[in-house]
């Protein structure tokens, strides 16, 4: 293992403050937050922050429907979310919001130097403009007929038809209405202003190189880059709720300008709390710390053009590398209400606990961006087999010998050091398979492992011994290895389930595990009383969530 010392910044996506979280969310969450835990166990300087996306015409609408401020609307929906997150293991070191002075003021600085530079420019156009709620409509505010000839399906979407799939203007839909009053829209001029992102094609072509992105991501550039990057409209018309644009009195930033820009928001806000942090050694142009950022196939366009294009161009660095990962299906097909499988995520930890589904996922993510699928026999199965019955299993049959016929005392010398090593030259190889996200082949070998150690047990039969010689040196010797190997399995697991990792450190009376600690063996050491680390899934339970979510 390299002894040196990273510096790593890590965002996940930001959720978007009207809603709450579902399973969908977690599947970020819970990549982004296995991650962030690895490194720090690996004994790396690991920051991992989010916040809420706060602005925008969506969270504008809800508040004035719910009748509160956007204020009061982002503040009870974030703190829920956030409890959400934090009860399924995320362990953010900052969750702030983009409505806050911090992103005010960096997102100000960004605006300044990209005028400087000459990225901005101002042009008139034309927006559908809702005559009675008197303001201009976002696209996604504008139903109507696709206009494509060979659809023509009823009620969609301003900018995109979900039928078959083809993208627009608001201006080419037939028939459009206002989601707002149920009006016909009206065509209104307005200023707006564009960041220049065309200024930008050969910075990104070397920044898309260093970023070594996965290869589904470069395909997707290279298809933007072949239509030719267009520029980009980074402002909107009052009303709006977001940060109004410097020496204007109508005019806002979009909420996609800002969002990105919260992650380094969150950053700021934490470093006035940390003394071991600077804001510039992290964020300004030529870093030498790394800075990664977690996020869904649906946004890779923003965060793979427009924001290292508006970092290049306002003297910050741009990030390491970009992460995308896939939807989440649930058993194989789209999230539903009606099916049930719209699994908000208070829904699911009613009824199941949380490290299920953090290995679960595990179990099956990669580094690419095809979709997940979850499939609930398999979830309960996997579980079941894995956690149950290979990993927890091991410890569940050793921990009680040792606790009733020997004091809770390990024995002084590992019983099969070959085996003991065959664990920990694993860990590198592990190891890497975290670093590159390649969760689904780590949790393979864990559990390919977690067979060895049952069979050895197996072969060894303590239980039988025990039938005659309950105090015998051998059964401590097998139960003392089947709990060591036990130990080194749970260490590499610590970022996927941490919370029975806690439980297992208890019963090994150790305070702290970090990813060396797997190396050595724990020998003549007292050992606490075993509680059983986690149960069964039984099949009521996620019956129970479905009718839940109905
Ligand atoms: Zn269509």
């Amino acid at each position: 293992m390299s002894t040196t010392v990273r510096n790593i910044f890590v965002s996940s996506a930001l959720p978007y403050a009207n809603g709450s979280i579902h399973m969908g969310h977690l599947l970020e969450y819970l990549q982004s937050d296995i991650w962030a835990r690895f490194q720090k166990l690996r004994g790396h300087n690991c920051i991992y922050v989010c916040a809420a996306d706060a602005h925008g015409t969506p969270i504008m609408i809800k508040a004035r429907q719910e009748k509160i401020t956007p204020e009061k609307l982002i503040e009870r929906v974030s703190a829920e979310q956030h409890e959400d997150l934090k009860a399924f293991g995320v362990a953010f070191d900052n969750f702030h919001t983009t409505h806050s002075d911090e992103n005010k003021l960096i997102v100000c600085r960004i605006y300044d130097g990209l005028c400087k530079a000459g990225h901005i420019y101002t042009k008139t156009i034309e927006q559908a403009y809702d005559d009675v709620e008197k303001m201009f409509l976002p696209d996604r505010f504008i139903r109507g007929i696709c206009p494509n000839q060979n659809c023509k399906s009823e009620d969609q979407y301003g900018d995109a038809c979900e039928i078959c799939g083809v993208t627009y203007t608001p201006r080419d839909l037939i028939d459009p209405v206002s989601v707002l009053s149920n009006t016909k829209p009206i065509w209104k001029e307005s200023v707006h202003y564009f960041f220049k992102l065309s200024n930008f094609s050969d910075k990104l072509r070397k920044w898309i190189k260093s970023a070594n992105l996965h290869e589904n991501v470069v395909r997707k550039l290279e298809e933007w880059f072949d239509v030719g990057l267009q520029d980009w409209d980074i402002s909107r018309d009052a009303p709006y709720f977001g940060f109004k644009i410097p020496d204007t009195n109508d005019k806002y930033f979009y909420v996609w300008l800002d969002a990105p820009v919260g992650y380094l928001a969150s950053f700021l806000q934490l470093c006035d709390r940390r003394d071991d942090l600077d804001f510039d050694e992290y964020w300004i142009a030529g870093s030498d710390k790394e800075a990664y950022h977690f996020i869904g196939k649906d946004i890779v366009y923003f965060h793979t053009l427009f924001w290292p294009a508006v970092l290049a161009g306002s003297g910050f660095r741009q990030p390491t590398s970009v992460f995308a990962h896939g939807f989440l299906t649930i058993n194989g097909r789209k999230m539903s209400k009606s099916r049930g499988t719209f699994i908000k995520a208070r829904t699911y930890l009613d009824n199941l606990n949380p490290n299920y589904l953090r290995y679960y996922f595990a179990a099956k993510l990669g580094p690419s961006m095809d979709d997940i699928d979850m499939n609930m026999d398999d979830f309960i199965a996997r579980v079941n087999s894995d956690l149950i019955g290979k990993l927890i299993n091991i410890a569940s049959r050793c921990a009680g010998f040792i606790t009733k016929s020997f004091e809770g005392r390990l024995a002084d010398s590992l019983d099969d050091p070959t085996l003991f090593a065959e664990f920990t030259s694993a860990s590198e190889k592990i190891a890497d398979h975290f670093e590159a996200r390649e969760y689904s082949k780590a949790m393979r070998k864990i559990m390919a492992l977690a067979d060895k150690a049952n069979k050895y047990i197996e072969q060894k039969k303590p239980w039988a011994i025990a039938k005659n010689e309950p105090h015998s040196p051998n059964i401590q010797a097998i139960c003392t290895h089947g709990l060591n190997m036990f130990r080194i399995l749970m260490i590499y697991l610590t970022p996927v389930i941490p919370e029975v990792a806690k439980q297992a450190q208890k019963l090994f009376n150790e305070k702290s595990w970090n990813w060396k600690a797997a190396g050595k063996p724990l020998l003549n050491h007292t050992i606490s009383e075993y509680e059983p680390l986690l149960t069964r899934i039984d099949s009521k339970q996620v019956e129970h969530m479905i009718e839940q979510s109905k």
